[in-house]
């Protein structure tokens, strides 16, 4: 059976098409500016690597490259072999508590959901609507990133915000990047040899999360209401303080969108450092000596470990810790600094598995397993797709 996983923006779709259940990448590829005339498309198989630059007027076009492109390389005889088609959604609010068929109505749903996520869930209903349209004969898939963290109980989702703020509007957590903490805890479960398990998941990437996950159920996650909550991201501030918005609106003379603006995509890694966003950019210039490198990269990991702290109490006792994406999978350096604050709780890390990434960074001393796994959010995207297919 083929599958194929889906991930779109307002101007990009990328994929992968699995053989399932073998998991077995076929291709994979992506359409990038979408709307501009020197758009690109991208088409990975057998190792090859195709591109093309041209005039791509929306996502309907994009899909239909998609497919033209997978015919003519022969790496499908006809669309007919695609069994289904599995959408990433970053929003599902309070309605998706479980994945679902792309029906008219779910696709409604996601559209009345973007005032939550703007940037996401618009371009993800206008992308399963041409994908529809070039494809209509196969399951369409929502898959949704919040639907892991619907597990949260109430003392873990809810804000002492005014209660009507959640009954009127949805004022609560969400969590995002389920996925990969659902994929992530999912392998950790099968290297203990059991679900039966308190794991942390700490997502790492340009943007960053940190999960509880007890016998495979989430039951706490940093991000919130939207990805801005939790511990400081790449450009993200994490929590702060809320009295610093309207303190700080009024000194720089700035509007609230602004102020968002600023605390989205102007702050964390960057915003601390004044030189950048990027992780290795970042350890670059730390060994260089820069104070304030030093310091975002500190801000974080102290912040990680309060995280774990909290989530170790929560949870009464841990497991297994596991570093995950961009950064969680690649930079020693910084799962060092996150370790080397969690003694406390009998974490013990060998450094030179650690300076490897290798699967498991934690001495057999350790009270608590340490893993790196890298994730795959495409590959949970066609699990869960098939159980729709089958
Ligand atoms: P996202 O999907 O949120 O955009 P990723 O999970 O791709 O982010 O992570 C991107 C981050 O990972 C960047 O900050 C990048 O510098 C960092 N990264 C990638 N490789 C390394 C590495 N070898 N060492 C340190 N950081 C790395």
């Amino acid at each position: 059976m083929k599958i194929m996983s889906v991930n779109s923006g307002s101007s990009s779709i990328k994929f992968k098409l699995f053989e399932m259940p073998s998991e077995k990448v076929i291709s994979s590829g992506q359409v990038e500016k979408i709307g501009f005339d020197d758009a690109t498309f991208t088409l990975n198989f057998n190792s090859n690597n195709n591109q093309k630059v041209l005039p791509i007027k929306d996502h309907v076009f994009g899909v239909k490259l998609i497919i033209e492109g997978l015919i003519e390389h022969q790496v499908l005889k006809s669309m007919d072999e695609i069994d289904g088609v599995g959408h990433r959604i970053v929003h599902g609010g309070e309605i998706f508590k479980k994945h679902e068929l792309a029906t008219e109505k779910v696709v409604e749903q996601i559209i009345e959901l973007s005032d939550m996520a703007p940037l996401h869930n618009m371009a993800h209903a206008i992308s399963i609507k041409a994908f529809k349209e070039v494809m209509p004969n196969v399951p369409h898939v929502a898959v949704f990133d919040t639907t892991f963290h619907q597990t949260m109980s109430e003392d873990a989702y809810m804000y002492a915000t005014p209660y009507e703020w959640y009954e009127k509007y949805g004022i609560r957590k969400y969590g995002f990047h389920g996925t990969s903490h659902k994929y992530v805890s999912e392998v950790t479960n099968q290297l203990l040899k059991t679900s039966e398990t308190k794991i942390i998941v700490c997502h790492i990437g340009n943007g960053a999360s940190i999960t509880a996950v007890k016998d495979g159920k989430c039951v706490e996650t940093s991000m919130g209401f939207t990805p801005l909550e939790g511990i400081p991201m790449g450009t993200r501030t994490g929590s702060i303080d809320p009295a610093i918005l309207s303190y700080m609106e009024k000194k720089l003379n700035i509007s609230s969108e602004k102020m968002y603006d600023i605390l989205n995509t102007k702050s964390g890694y960057l915003g601390v450092s004044g030189i950048t966003s990027d992780a290795r950019d970042l350890e670059k210039s730390i060994r260089a000596g820069n104070k304030r490198s030093i310091l975002a990269f500190d801000l974080q990991a102290k912040r990680i470990a309060d995280y774990i702290g909290s989530y170790f109490v929560y949870m009464g006792g841990l497991d297994a810790i596991t570093f995950t994406a961009g950064i969680g999978e690649n930079s020693p350096k910084l799962r060092k600094l996150v370790c080397d604050r969690l003694t406390a709780l009998g974490v013990e890390v060998d450094e030179k598995l650690n300076q490897e990434n290798a699967l498991l960074i934690s001495t057999p001393n350790s009270k608590v397993k340490v893993f790196t796994i890298k994730t795959n959010e495409e590959v949970l995207i066609a699990r869960e797709t098939v159980a729709f297919v089958k």
